[in-house]
């Protein structure tokens, strides 16, 4: 301490606790105008920008001495004086106020009553003042007693700071407080080794007292390090350890079926097999894929299948476990399967099952199927293996058909309306029959009528005249029956429409006379108007009898039929339902290929819009034509357009709206099948004749199977397409009709004018057309086909042609015909049509043969001339055998000579009589034997016969 001349005396004395202790007294109590200065040495000010000053000291009081005059103090000032250096002396800076500047007065607050300066007790005070902001390199600090008695005992100078500390994830520098005691100094903080800022910069202030105070922002440990010792440190996460965040929370460890790769880890990767989606939480198990589903069970119905199963024995430790069922269907027996089409049906839905169940309808009937049950989950994408599933194989049964989608009215009276209706568009088997129900428009229809149809065609009888009515129809099987079809409303005729429709009928009907089909028009009409005089309810049978033609017989119930054009009240009504109308800009006529019935037959090309530019035969109805012959023309465009075979020619549509009036079909490039063959005689092998006739019966079935009878199969009316494919074609039904006698191939007959030569004879003598007499026809074809288009029977006349046959006499096989399909003719040409083959068994005869070309080897010898040898010259004459034994040994059926002779067949004409039944009797039990038995007892007859008439 530095003092100017005064009264400050160090001394020595004793503190509270009696140690003994150096202080500055001053006690000049009883002289006025004290002032008494004492300076610290220079104190460097290291920074600070506010300076601290402790004093302890103890004050004597006033009052306490005796006499003290009233200018006795118990106060002291405290200044200080601020240097860049320490360059005080006893006289600068001088002892007063400015320079020095006052920091306080400072009062005691315990005084004591008794000085006692040789070491009695004392009352120390302790006062701390602060001064600021100081600039300068140091400070001195001065105490001016101005009339006390004092005692300066210990003087502490200090600045305050905050510490350097390392919290909230960061260290912060040792900063000092303000040069104000309410100064907050900002301190930014750096984050330490592996945290980071969270949001915003670090901060953190240090206050007056030198405290840290309003933290903001925070560092936290990185992904893959975890804070430890108590937050100061972050450290990389030891092996099997991971934090996937930055964040305070610890290292984890790693779920099951997962490991690290190093320290420090954000994630544990999963181990071989086990996989993560990305939705998983780091902190769950790896999963697997599921194993497969269990014990799968099926239960058909119909065509509808119920799956259930049991969940998997494993579900690779997911929750997420859904089904997909994959659909096969295994059909047509070669082994091979194939997904299904999207029309099958899962409910309640195919793939992401999340239950143990589905449901699949559509299937096809009587159709295998394998049903795959998969098993899948979060996961099974990453796998390389396709899912695990477990399967079931099963048959679909019979199921109801589907709904009948079109009815229409095929013709009315005032007491019936005749329906016919298309065939289920799935008939899921055979159809047995169906059911139509029907009532009375403004009545209930608890009251409705049911009545069941073999057919697709129905006469409904004992209709109110002019009443609507109301139909419904359904389809059987054996499964049941389908849905109803929607309601169609038809009228029945009142009796003014009668009148005038039968009027308008008559002179058209009876204009062209006595034949063909409108010869049956007009006996159905005639009869309908002399029973309705009669009060019969005859018109309707009859009408009936000639709808049966189409739809009785041996068909197949439920089958598709043909409709006959003419059955339409309005034939026109038949051309639109059955043909398409085709605009004309769309044909492009190119050349005249041939003459037809009703005007020149072109060829051309048609571009119906969104499809392929195609060649086409242009049939046209030349100009002047009457209704009628409209009306004829068009009739044969009703019939193809309900065909739909590739051995039947197809028709494209028709043009009606504007002339000429056209029927449009697909082209054949070589033309009808006899002229053909007649250019190309000889250029065939046996084979491809086969295959051509192959294709002409399959057409037929087809057209059998519609129900529909041709009554012209001859190659004339088969078309040849550039693949050699042959095609049923001429549909045309006036031919038949007596008014047109230009074309000798059809002879006029009651009712109509036959193709004699190709016609069965019960066709000729009692118009019985058939698809058996079709069969016939087929078989002059046969015969037509295998001698390149030669005139059947030749130049025969037609009276000796009927008289040939009625006496059993047949064409004889043409040159190189094999034995095989001579046969086949034969039978087709048998007396009795009920013996003759189906179309079906000659498309399948055909076939086999065409497998088996060695059947085709054998020949039968040529014939030696043209007018004899209607016999077939393959079977041996009898009369060249004097014994039975000999002839049978002659047709090689040597080996039943003692089943003939123990039956008693040892005569000629006993055996010429044998019927089949006879042969099984005798013993003959191989089929192959018996035919040839019977052949040669039936050719046995016809020499008999031939033998006697030469002989009458
Ligand atoms: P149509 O009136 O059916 O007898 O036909 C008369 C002639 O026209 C036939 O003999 C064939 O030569 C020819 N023709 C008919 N339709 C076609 C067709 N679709 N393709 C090629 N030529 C045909």
């Amino acid at each position: 301490m530095e003092a100017a001349e005064s009264a400050w005396e160090e001394v020595s004395g004793y503190d509270e606790n009696m140690n003994t202790i150096r202080t500055y007294q001053v006690c000049n109590v009883f002289d006025n105008n004290q002032n008494n200065w004492v300076r610290t040495k220079y104190i460097r000010r290291r920074g600070a920008q506010r300076i601290h000053v402790e004093m302890k000291f103890s004050v004597r009081d006033c009052s306490s001495i005796p006499n003290v005059p009233g200018s006795c103090k118990e106060t002291f000032n405290l200044y200080y004086y601020e240097s860049d250096a320490d360059t005080a002396t006893r006289t600068s800076p001088a002892w007063m106020e400015n320079p020095w500047i006052k920091v306080d007065t400072i009062a005691a607050d315990k005084s004591f009553s008794q000085v006692d300066l040789g070491g009695r007790v004392m009352k120390i005070n302790t006062e701390v003042r602060s001064f600021g902001p100081v600039s300068r390199n140091g400070v001195y600090l001065a105490f001016q007693d101005y009339g006390g008695c004092m005692s300066l005992i210990a003087v502490r100078v200090f600045y305050r700071k905050c510490p350097r500390i390392i919290t909230n994830g960061a260290l912060f520098q040792e900063t000092l407080s303000g040069a104000e005691s309410t100064s907050l100094v900002a301190a930014r903080g750096v984050c330490i080794p592996n945290a980071e800022e969270v949001d915003v910069p670090i901060k953190l202030y240090c206050n007056g007292d030198g405290e840290w105070m309003v933290p903001i922002g925070r560092c936290m440990c990185k992904a893959g390090n975890e804070a430890v010792e108590n937050g100061t440190v972050c450290r990389a996460c030891p092996s099997g350890f991971f934090k996937p965040t930055q964040g305070d929370e610890p290292c984890m460890q790693c779920p099951i079926n997962s490991r690290t790769t190093s320290e420090g880890a954000f994630n544990c990767v999963c181990r071989n097999g086990y996989y993560r989606t990305d939705s998983d939480p780091l902190q769950m198990p790896c999963t697997t894929v599921p194993s497969a589903p269990q014990s799968v069970i099926s239960s058909v119905n119909e065509t509808s299948v119920m799956l259930e199963w049991m969940s998997p024995r494993d579900s690779g430790g997911r929750e997420d476990v859904v089904f997909n069922i994959i659909c096969k269907s295994c059909g047509g027996g070669r082994g091979g399967c194939t997904r299904c089409g999207d029309n099958v049906q899962f409910l309640p839905r195919q793939l992401g099952l999340t239950e143990s169940r589905v449901y699949i309808s559509d299937l096809l009937a009587h159709t295998q199927y394998t049903f795959e049950v998969q098993a899948v989950n979060g996961v099974s994408d990453q796998s390389p293996y396709s899912p695990q599933y477990a399967s079931v194989n099963i048959t679909t049964n019979q199921a109801a058909p589907s709904t009948v989608s079109i009815m229409h009215q095929v013709s009315r009276t005032v007491d019936s309306i005749t329906l016919s209706w298309s065939q289920p568009d799935q008939p899921n088997g055979v159809i047995l029959d169906y059911e139509l129900q029907y009532y009375e428009k403004d009545h209930s229809e608890l009251n409705s009528t049911v009545i069941r149809s073999p057919t697709n065609t129905v006469v409904i009888r004992g209709l109110k005249p002019g009443s609507i009515y109301v139909f419904q129809v359904r389809a059987r099987t054996v499964a049941g029956f389908g849905r109803y079809s929607g309601k169609l409303y038809f009228q029945t005729m009142t009796e003014e429409e009668y009148n005038t429709s039968i009027q308008e009928k008559l002179p058209l009907i009876i204009g062209s006379a006595a034949a063909g089909l409108v010869f049956l028009i007009a006996v159905v009409v005639i009869i309908i108007v002399c029973s309705r005089r009669r009060g019969f309810d005859r018109a309707d049978s009859e009408y009936t009898d000639k709808l049966q033609h189409y739809t009785s017989g041996h068909m197949t119930p439920g089958m598709k039929i043909y409709i006959d054009p003419f059955t339409y009240e309005d034939p026109n009504e038949a051309v639109r339902e059955f043909a398409k109308e085709i605009d004309i800009s769309c044909v492009k006529i190119e050349q005249v290929i041939g003459a037809g019935e009703f005007g020149e037959v072109c060829s051309g090309n048609l571009k119906l819009p969104g499809k392929r530019e195609m060649f086409v035969a242009i049939k046209t109805l030349k100009s002047g034509y009457t209704e009628k012959q409209r009306r004829d023309f068009l009739s044969e465009a009703s019939i193809m357009g309900q065909f739909d075979h590739p051995n039947v020619i197809h028709l494209e549509g028709v043009v009606t709206k504007s002339s000429p009036v056209m029927i449009i079909t697909e082209f054949m490039e070589n033309g009808s099948l006899d002229s053909f063959l007649r250019q190309n005689d000889g250029q065939f092998t046996v084979i491809q004749l086969v295959g051509m006739l192959r294709g002409i019966a399959s057409g037929m079935k087809y057209l059998a199977d519609m129900n529909y009878v041709h009554r012209d199969l001859a190659a004339r009316n088969i078309l040849v397409n550039s693949n050699l494919v042959c095609k049923v074609s001429d549909f045309g039904l006036s031919r038949f009709l007596e008014d047109d006698t230009s074309d000798p191939t059809y002879t006029s007959a009651l009712g109509g004018k036959i193709p004699i030569r190709w016609t069965a004879p019960e066709a000729i003598q009692y118009r019985k057309f058939t698809s058996a007499s079709d069969v016939w026809s087929y078989g002059i074809v046969m015969w037509e086909v295998m001698s390149y288009g030669e005139r059947p029977y030749w130049d025969m006349t037609n009276q000796d042609v009927i008289n040939a046959i009625e006496q059993d006499y047949r064409l004889p096989p043409p040159m190189d015909c094999p034995s095989a399909l001579h046969q086949l003719m034969l039978d087709c040409w048998q007396k009795d049509r009920n013996n003759r083959p189906k179309f079906s068994q000659i498309v399948n005869n055909l076939d086999k043969m065409i497998r088996n070309p060695n059947t085709l080897k054998a020949m039968t010898p040529l014939s030696s001339g043209v007018h004899l040898p209607l016999l077939d010259r393959s079977i041996p004459d009898f009369s060249s055998f004097s014994t039975v034994d000999e002839w049978l040994d002659a047709i090689k059926m040597g080996q039943y000579k003692d089943n003939f002779a123990n039956a008693d067949f040892t005569t000629f004409d006993v055996v010429s009589q044998m019927t089949m039944e006879d042969i099984l009797r005798v013993g003959v039990t191989l089929a192959g034997h018996q035919k040839k038995i019977l052949n040669s007892v039936q050719m046995m007859r016809a020499q008999m016969n031939q033998i006697q008439s030469v002989e009458v």
